[in-house]
């Protein structure tokens, strides 16, 4: 069974092709090369002349899977009537809109998008049977979650013990039980002193977290060392301390400069690059260039942006003490949870609106970081959804960086003072269609480590989106022509013609098994779940690809 998408124009910059016109050939599930013989006629022919392919869209920073999203769903009734429901068909479920929409919704939106792949950012690993069982009710996409490790007690315990081999094999125990991709760390040690007093939090990385003796750059060290060790995919993936404070541009500069050379994303890097606060008079303002300087000049650092877009959403974080400050903020109802041993939540609605000094700030300083990194191969487009927006703004985003015009236009609707504040007004560079064929699939698939997603070449997945070309990108962009994903035309114009279901991408890391005694004891001593009960089976995930360590 050959298929064969003929004579479109093809973007595909991991393998060099920017805008040529070819023929790309699938088989089964996979991409392969054009047959030598030119007598092979293809079962099945898709003409894409005057049309733009490119890999699938990879979403590697979202929230769209486990306790806190299904929370926040519970918590916004008033969204879900507002919002029109998505509509049962032949092919599909329905399902409910709002800024956290439904699983089956979720699915169906990031593909009519041209959206294949996505990762859920926050995960507790206590709740990652939650979070399989809801991903098996989200269908359309390859999708995969990272789990928070910045405030567990066994990893936090590990370092203060100065033992990084029992760290190591117990982050590699911990991926591997979760059945997940990535370790994540949301405001290191910060959770845990908010957990432990009221308001509590951490302001620098090197304040003491009390109940465990460690500092943040010790959790942050550690866990990047660990991860770079165990040859993961994926870097740490770091949600760092202070996210939102006017002046945490000195911690996030910090936060980088203590990976030493390891390994690191920073995420949503947009709400980590503020000026102002106490020691600064000029108040609330963009700190960008400094830090994007840093990240061009050092290649073990990656970002997603986390672009902010104006209108209502609600934020959802594993930054407990950051859900208060919101709540706070916007005298909205809130949720905090704790999850034992292992990290926090807040859940809070909120508002950007254009007229605020700090919100339109926001909306600038995360244009201007995918403006000042000069590598569009480090920095990855994300709303850090739905915290800065939905993903359903990314054509929006696309426009921004692809049309000068717009995005100047687009800075005389909000709050002047964003032009003294930030150097967006002065930034000219616009976007080519290859660079943003970078941001969105090429790039997030090479942070990703992922060999067979983001191109189009011979082995690569048959993930594929064609778009009809429009000099409105935005248009262009929010209704792709034809998705493919895993071989099968998936999406024609905007509607599902095969919901395919997607696979769980999930590491299995080695580690020395002589660590599981101890980890079964620490279980027996705090946790209230048992050892066994804890890790989570292959029986959870309908379709699941190991992505190797290497
Ligand atoms: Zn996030």
């Amino acid at each position: 069974m050959l298929f064969k998408i003929s004579g479109g124009t093809v973007y595909d910059p991991a393998n060099g092709v920017d805008g040529e016109v070819r023929d790309v050939w699938i088989e089964g599930d996979r991409i392969v090369a054009a047959p030598s013989d030119p007598g092979v006629r293809p079962t099945r022919t898709l003409d894409a002349a005057g049309l733009v392919v490119m890999p699938g869209g990879i979403d590697m920073h979202c929230h769209i899977a486990g306790p806190k999203v299904n929370m926040a769903r519970k918590m916004r009734p008033e969204e879900k009537r507002r919002d029109p429901p998505v509509h049962r068909t032949a092919n599909t479920h329905s399902g409910t809109m709002g800024s956290v929409p439904s699983t089956f919704a979720t699915g169906y939106k990031y593909a009519a998008l041209g959206y294949t792949t996505a990762f859920d950012a926050a995960v507790p690993p206590l709740s990652a049977r939650h979070a399989h069982e809801e991903f098996e009710d989200t269908p359309c996409l390859d999708k995969g979650f990272y789990v928070l490790m910045g405030n567990n007690h066994y990893v936090m315990r590990s370092i203060a013990q100065k033992d990084p081999e029992r760290l190591r094999s117990f982050v590699a125990w911990l991926l591997s039980s979760a059945k997940a991709y990535a370790p994540k760390l949301v405001n290191p040690g910060g959770v845990e002193v908010w957990k432990t007093r009221q308001a509590g939090n951490v302001s620098s990385l090197d304040d003491h977290v009390p109940s465990f003796d460690v500092t943040p750059r010790q959790i942050i060290q550690g866990v990047a060392q660990a991860a770079d060790e165990l040859k993961l995919p994926h870097a740490v993936h770091i949600h760092a301390n202070m996210l939102g404070m006017p002046g945490n541009w000195t911690t996030t500069l910090e936060t980088m400069r203590s990976l030493e050379g390891r390994r690191g994303h920073l995420t949503h890097i947009q709400f980590h690059s503020y000026g102002g606060g106490d020691g600064d008079e000029n108040t609330f303002n963009s700190k960008v260039q400094g830090l994007a300087e840093y990240v061009n000049e050092h290649p073990n650092v990656t970002v997603d942006v986390g672009q902010v877009l104006f209108g209502k959403t609600t934020s959802m974080t594993g930054d407990g003490p950051l859900g208060y400050y919101l709540s706070n903020v916007y005298k909205s109802k809130w949720f905090s949870g704790d999850v034992e041993m292992e990290s926090g939540c807040g859940i809070a609605p909120i508002e950007y609106r254009n007229k605020s000094l700090v919100h339109a700030l926001q909306w600038a300083i995360g244009l201007e970081w995918y403006l000042m990194v000069q590598d569009p191969w480090r920095v990855v487009m994300s709303t850090d959804h739905p915290n800065g927006g939905s993903f359903m703004a990314y054509p929006q985003i696309i426009r921004l960086l692809m049309d000068r015009t717009n995005r100047q236009d687009a800075l005389k609707a909000v709050n002047p003072l964003v032009r003294e504040r930030s150097q967006l007004a002065d930034l000219d560079r616009e976007y080519s269609l290859g660079e943003i064929c970078i941001i969105t699939r090429a790039a997030p698939a090479r942070i990703l480590g992922l060999a067979n997603k983001g191109h189009l070449g011979p082995g690569a997945d048959a993930d594929i989106t064609i778009y009809t070309p429009d000099d409105n990108k935005e248009m262009m962009f929010e209704l792709p022509r034809y998705v493919i994903k895993a071989g099968q035309v998936m999406v024609e114009q905007g509607d599902i013609r095969e919901p395919v279901y997607g696979k769980t991408l999930h590491v299995a890391p080695e580690y020395d098994a002589g660590i599981e005694p101890d980890i079964a004891d620490w279980f027996e001593k705090y946790y209230s779940v048992q050892f066994r009960n804890y890790p989570v089976g292959v029986e959870y995930m309908r379709a699941a690809e190991e992505i190797g360590c290497e």
